[in-house]
């Protein structure tokens, strides 16, 4: 595609230098630090000789284990799931010639908080993996192993999905009442300190970026991020131009399922339109509307066959 792919915080400096940053430029991200980033992606990026940054969040680390297999390495399967332990989070950090990510905050927890009174449904055991907020939120310590239960492990089904928002980007609705926008920045002051301190005793290092969970935040949550030393966090609507505020990233997503079924073809050219659409070339946004649109489509027929099959299962009246 001609990019060339820079360091995040290279990026930054130049930005904040006034200094030019090549045409064609792109930066990788990988959030919530899993463990598929080790296995698959670090070979990738290795053999490319490509610089990301990976963000991760605090309560997610696995315990520590031996160093597990990449992909690269055949002698025995590897593991995809779950997330990285601190050791390796530490080792894919640490400085060297095949050094490939850059480590830097993602958030403690990735929870959501209600914002009003109201309810947008229940938890069932089928939906409370699209909620899985409200099992982090109450979940003690680690939460790495989160997903593995077929039954929600902290929160029952049935109880109310409260209406919520990303927990730094809102002010939380708790016991009756709405949070003041002081009690609101200091909880978002105490995650983004957190952060510097774990960092600075796990890594021996002082973060600085910070991805907004969700990409969702505030114009008073990135005011407390520039006062905590943060030079730049996610979360941007722009596209990361000469002229836009250097302390703001804005960034696309690349994900897989792009027109609602498997195709890693699609996938492909899916991403390569929201690379191009994002540099400006509006024409490829037609790529982007039929994937969309094929989306849309898959989705109504599935909800169509899952709500026969339920009618099927169901005893006759
Ligand atoms: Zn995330």
């Amino acid at each position: 595609m001609g990019c060339t792919v820079m360091n995040t915080a290279e990026f930054i400096r130049r930005r904040r230098a006034c200094k030019p940053v090549p045409s064609g430029t792109v930066l990788l991200h990988f959030d919530d630090g899993y463990l598929d980033n080790w296995v698959a992606a670090a070979p990738i990026l290795r053999r490319h000789r490509m610089q990301a940054t990976l963000f991760v969040s605090l309560e997610f680390a696995a315990p520590d284990r031996p160093e597990p297999q990449t992909l690269d390495d055949t002698s025995s399967p590897a593991r995809w799931d779950g997330y990285l332990s601190w050791g390796e989070i530490r080792a894919l950090d640490r400085a060297g010639p095949d050094k490939v990510f850059d480590v830097q905050p993602h958030g403690v927890d990735h929870i959501r908080v209600p914002v009003g009174p109201r309810s947008v449904g229940r938890l069932t055991r089928e939906n409370w993996k699209r909620h899985a907020w409200m099992q982090w939120a109450a979940m003690r310590g680690s939460k790495h192993d989160w997903y593995l239960p077929e039954e929600p492990p902290a929160v029952p089904a049935g109880t109310a999905i409260p209406e919520s928002d990303a927990a730094l980007a809102a002010p939380a609705f708790t016991g009756g009442q709405q949070e003041t926008a002081a009690e609101y920045g200091a909880r978002v002051r105490a995650e983004l300190a957190r952060c510097r301190t774990e960092f600075k005793a796990r890594l021996g290092k002082a973060p600085e970026l910070f991805c907004w969970p969700q990409n969702r935040t505030s114009s008073l949550a990135r005011r407390i991020a520039a006062q905590e030393g943060y030079w730049a966090t996610t979360a941007g609507q722009g596209s990361n131009r000469a002229g836009e505020d250097p302390a703001v990233i804005s960034r696309v997503h690349a994900g897989e399922n792009a027109a609602g079924f498997e195709s890693a073809w699609i996938d492909t050219w899916h991403f390569h339109a929201t690379v191009r659409c994002f540099q400006g070339n509006a024409y490829w946004y037609l790529v982007i509307l039929a994937a969309g649109v094929s989306k849309a489509l898959h989705r109504r027929v599935n909800a169509r066959r899952q709500r026969s099959r339920q009618c099927q299962g169901a005893p006759a009246a």
